[in-house]
């Protein structure tokens, strides 16, 4: 097996140009447990780790631009406050050794039904990008176009990872988990939410619960009703419980989950709607108390 170790950004896409089935490898904290388990042994590994940019934040007027390889523990650290889904949901991941290694890129690059911070990227808005480049150039993929099926996203196999661009929160964000136990577990299912009062929409994700990460677009538009047609993005005044009650049965139409080992779909289902209806209840409390702190 060889091992290839570019140490710029250039040499990364040249190098996958000329070995594009090299597996690319970042925390490895994905990569290494299918080594070890022997689910496949690739002819070359591309280690992405010398490459300084890809372990890199920035904010460019509204957006962060988040390295592929920053590691969990740095976005909790330094992003909770613009990117709060995110930051909640990498809470969740593994632990310490785990978010100490592992990044949003492998999560993409994995691509699992069950990453989770695949809910919190989808709740963010629908102008999440994905920068993937080769040296054929960069795309920009949008987050919604990314997951394509089971453990497979759009990416070309040339193509590399280098950031992922997501929105400053303007509103208050929410993540929630069901594993089996609190801490170093799989999701059995996922729920991202976030409010979006600049331009009136909301955003939804649900993770572990169909083939792909996926919004419950249904729940969006609904909402995204109520609030415009009630005036509740300008006075803030308290939802309805048939509001909160309907999102919850929205968002668990919209999943098509399957039996297996942790858990059934009849569960998933069940879950996704208290789910929803907490992370609702929660973010909306969280923007009234704005709304009115404001007045
Ligand atoms: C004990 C344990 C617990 C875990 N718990 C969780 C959990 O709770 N939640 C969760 O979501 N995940 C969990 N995981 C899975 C894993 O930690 C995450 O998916 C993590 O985000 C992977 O990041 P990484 O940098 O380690 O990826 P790697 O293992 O390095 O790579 C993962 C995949 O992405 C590809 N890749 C990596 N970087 C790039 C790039 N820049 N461009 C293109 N492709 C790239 C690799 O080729 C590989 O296919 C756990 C893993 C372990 C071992």
């Amino acid at each position: 097996m060889e091992f290839l170790r570019p140490a710029t950004w250039d040499e990364a896409l040249a190098v996958k140009a000329e070995y594009p089935t090299a597996l690319p490898i970042s925390g490895g904290t994905d990569v290494m447990v299918e080594m070890n388990f022997d689910v496949h042994r690739p002819s070359a590994i591309l280690d992405l780790n010398r490459i300084t940019e890809l372990s890199q934040w920035e904010i460019t007027g509204d957006v962060v631009k988040l390295g592929a390889s920053v590691p969990y523990s740095r976005i909790i650290d330094e992003l909770s406050g613009p990117l709060p889904g995110l930051a909640l949901a990498a809470h969740t991941v593994g632990s310490p050794q785990i978010r100490n290694r592992g990044g949003v890129g492998g999560n993409l690059g994995a691509a699992s039904p069950a990453g989770d911070s695949h809910p919190a990227l989808l709740a963010a808005g629908r102008d999440v990008f994905v920068e993937v480049a080769s040296v054929r150039g960069t795309r920009m993929i949008a987050i919604d176009d990314f997951y394509v099926g089971v453990k497979r996203n759009s990416m070309e196999q040339d193509e590399l990872i280098r950031a992922v661009h997501i929105p400053v929160a303007d509103g208050p964000q929410q993540f929630s988990k069901i594993g089996t136990r609190n801490a170093m577990v799989i999701a059995v299912c996922a729920f991202g939410f976030a409010l979006h009062p600049k331009n009136g929409t909301v955003g939804t994700g649900i993770g572990s619960a169909a083939p792909t990460p996926r919004r419950a677009v249904e729940a969006e538009e609904y909402l995204q009703g109520v609030l415009a047609e009630r005036g509740l993005w300008e006075s803030g005044d308290l939802l309805g419980t048939e509001v909160i009650q309907k999102f919850g049965e929205l968002v668990k139409a919209a999943a098509s989950p399957i039996d297996d080992v942790r858990g059934t779909a009849d569960y998933r289902r069940h879950a996704l709607a208290v789910m929803a209806r907490r992370t609702l209840t929660w973010t909306w409390n969280d923007y009234s108390k704005q709304i009115r702190s404001a007045a």
